[in-house]
């Protein structure tokens, strides 16, 4: 399942990358461009427009009904029967493709001392380089992941 994330959905747009999904999002773009890209073969287009402006056809637009983050992503997941789990942390979350395991010692120097030690298993984007490791940020994340769906 793959998405185009309107532009005021930056948020879900950003935790649909942490669960791994394909999930194409830029503020900047202008309504022509997500015309063009929520267009795509595979991709489903959500909006928060309940009317979108005339003359603009999305093959596959879907309507979120819904406020708040939470019950976005929570109604996002249990529509598109989305897995949670499978695909956590797979993909960058600036670049919108999937990170590649990397090894350790070619990190020494290029992360913090502190993480370096701390912890084994490393990815990498192969775009922006960024790396990452299961951190703060991701028991954090996974704190409100457990907070969204477990209640
Ligand atoms: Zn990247």
């Amino acid at each position: 399942m793959k998405f185009v994330a309107d532009t005021m959905l930056g948020k879900l747009a950003r935790w649909l990358r942490i669960l791994g999904y394909d999930t194409i999002y830029d503020a900047s773009f202008t309504f022509q461009k997500l015309v063009e890209m929520g267009n795509l073969s595979d991709f489903v287009f959500l909006t928060r427009r309940k009317f979108l402006p005339s003359g603009n056809e999305f093959s596959n637009a879907f309507y979120i009904p819904v406020e708040k983050f939470d019950d976005q992503l929570r109604f996002v997941v249990e529509t598109f029967k989305l897995d949670i789990h499978k695909n956590l942390f797979t993909r960058c979350l600036r670049c919108n493709i999937e990170v590649q395991v990397v090894e350790k010692s070619k990190l020494k120097g290029k992360i913090p001392k502190q993480s370096f030690e701390g912890f084994d298993i490393f990815s990498e984007c192969p775009n922006c380089h960024n790396v990452y490791w299961n951190g703060a940020h991701f028991t954090n994340t996974m704190k409100k992941l457990n907070r969204i769906f477990n209640n």
